[in-house]
């Protein structure tokens, strides 16, 4: 596969941008390539700088679910940017979207905007110190939710590949505040309670954790975190910014039917534009600003276009439900196909890993032991065969609408011949 342009073009972005991207997961590091650099997509399909067409897993790490560029968003946007990018003022469209929200995610009553996961995390952990008028947090390891300071402890995603398992520029004072447990491991978190109860405000996690590869909870894991923080006064947080709209259009609440205080969403509700939220019971979201003490704002929150965006899309899946049965039903293919290469493969619905180890991966221990020189090799065969997937891996695979049974077909014969 030529990639000769997109060489070049990396090259000329190093000089400018730190590591040559916006996001170091983009930078191919883990898979000792450089990166591709994207002219369009379309559907399935995404096309780099050199003319090669690829079948698209990655789907701009979730919020793609359509596919890319899918006509009714596409149009909607256009339309609506024609009357302006951005007011800071109310619009009726904000109001829309939050009603959609609110009637697909059971825990959430009330609904605040904002442009990216990092702040809808960030923003919901400032309501639950607020709330509870506690300081600390538990979240596990493995889990990522965002870089904001707080959250960069043992955390997911890009921190794996790169090796950095806690950010450099975060004090030592914030870690203080986020205590660590193991996913899928009630004891390490009846430890946390049983020796700090009182100053606990929240336990963040992530539902189906998908940024050490998918890892699913055990049977009775989430059950267990919403008793233990409404025994204790602290509030339950689910980091949805994945599985919100992608695991079932309800989300992890609704297929693990367990109510959560508070839900942060992201990538598929801004249909590939920044928008991301956070909500939950009317009584705990009453602690922002204008009303209450807790303060969170945002310039561009809100702004017609990304809600716009969020809204087709949210439209979509709702009139169209048998897209999820389908993402299933292709997603269940890509894993069998990997199991019969004795890979270790995890599931939920259209987010899969494979990984390259010998053991079940069920925690962040576990993940470890995938073998990512196996995985370099993997990635580099895929897209040889015409197949992009995230280049790391602790990033899933995400099957979306788009995906047609000739590119299910085409991607299994890939891997059977890895
Ligand atoms: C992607 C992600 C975030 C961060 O969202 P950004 O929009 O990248 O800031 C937070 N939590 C989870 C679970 C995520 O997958």
């Amino acid at each position: 596969m030529n990639t000769e342009k997109s060489s070049a073009c990396f090259k000329e972005a190093e000089k400018y941008i730190p590591g040559g991207v916006n996001s170091p997961v983009r930078a191919f590091k883990a898979v000792k390539r450089s990166p591709l650099f994207i002219k369009r997509a379309l559907g399935s399909k995404i096309y780099d700088i050199d003319g090669n067409e690829l079948i698209d897993y990655v789907c701009s790490w979730g919020p793609c679910i359509l596919g890319h560029a899918p006509e009714p968003v596409i149009s909607a946007v256009r339309q609506v940017c024609e009357k302006g990018l951005s007011f800071g003022a109310p619009t009726e469209l904000e109001t829309e979207l939050a009603k959609m929200v609110v009637e697909a995610v059971g825990a959430i009553e009330k609904v605040r905007l904002v442009s990216s996961g990092t702040e809808a995390v960030m923003s919901a952990i400032r309501v639950a110190r607020g709330y509870t008028g506690r300081n600390k947090i538990i979240k596990f390891t493995g889990n990522y939710h965002g870089h904001s300071d707080g959250l960069l402890v043992k955390a997911g995603s890009g921190l794996m590949t790169e090796s950095v398992p806690d950010s450099a520029g975060v004090p030592e004072g914030y870690a203080a505040y986020t205590l660590t447990a193991e996913y899928n491991n009630k004891d390490s978190v009846e430890r946390l309670f049983a020796a700090q109860k009182e100053d606990i405000a929240a336990v963040i996690v992530e539902p189906v954790a998908a940024n050490m590869g998918v890892v699913p909870p055990r049977e009775g894991f989430l059950k267990f975190l919403r008793e233990i923080t409404e025994k204790n006064g602290a509030l339950l947080i689910f980091d949805e910014v994945i599985t919100g709209f992608r695991l079932c259009y309800g989300g992890a609440c609704d297929l693990f039917r367990i109510k959560p205080d508070l839900v942060t969403l992201g990538k598929i509700v801004g249909g590939g534009m920044p928008l991301a939220a956070y909500g939950g019971a009317e009584e705990i979201m009453g602690v922002l600003a204008p009303e209450g003490a807790v303060y969170q704002a945002g310039t561009l929150s809100g702004n017609p276009i990304a809600v716009t965006a969020g809204l087709e899309t949210l439209k979509e899946l709702k009139a169209h439900p048998e897209i999820y049965n389908r993402m299933d039903e292709n997603a269940g293919r890509l894993a069998e196909a990997f199991r019969k290469k004795g890979l270790q493969v995890n599931r939920a619905g259209s987010l899969l890993s494979a990984f390259f180890t010998e053991q079940p991966v069920t925690d962040y221990a576990s993940a470890l032991t995938s073998d990512t020189e196996k995985f370099a090799d993997y990635f580099s065969k895929m897209l040889e065969a015409g197949i992009y997937v995230a280049p790391s891996q602790f990033e899933a695979m995400f099957v979306s609408a788009a995906h047609s049974r000739e590119d299910i077909l085409k991607t299994e014969e890939a891997i059977a011949l890895l």
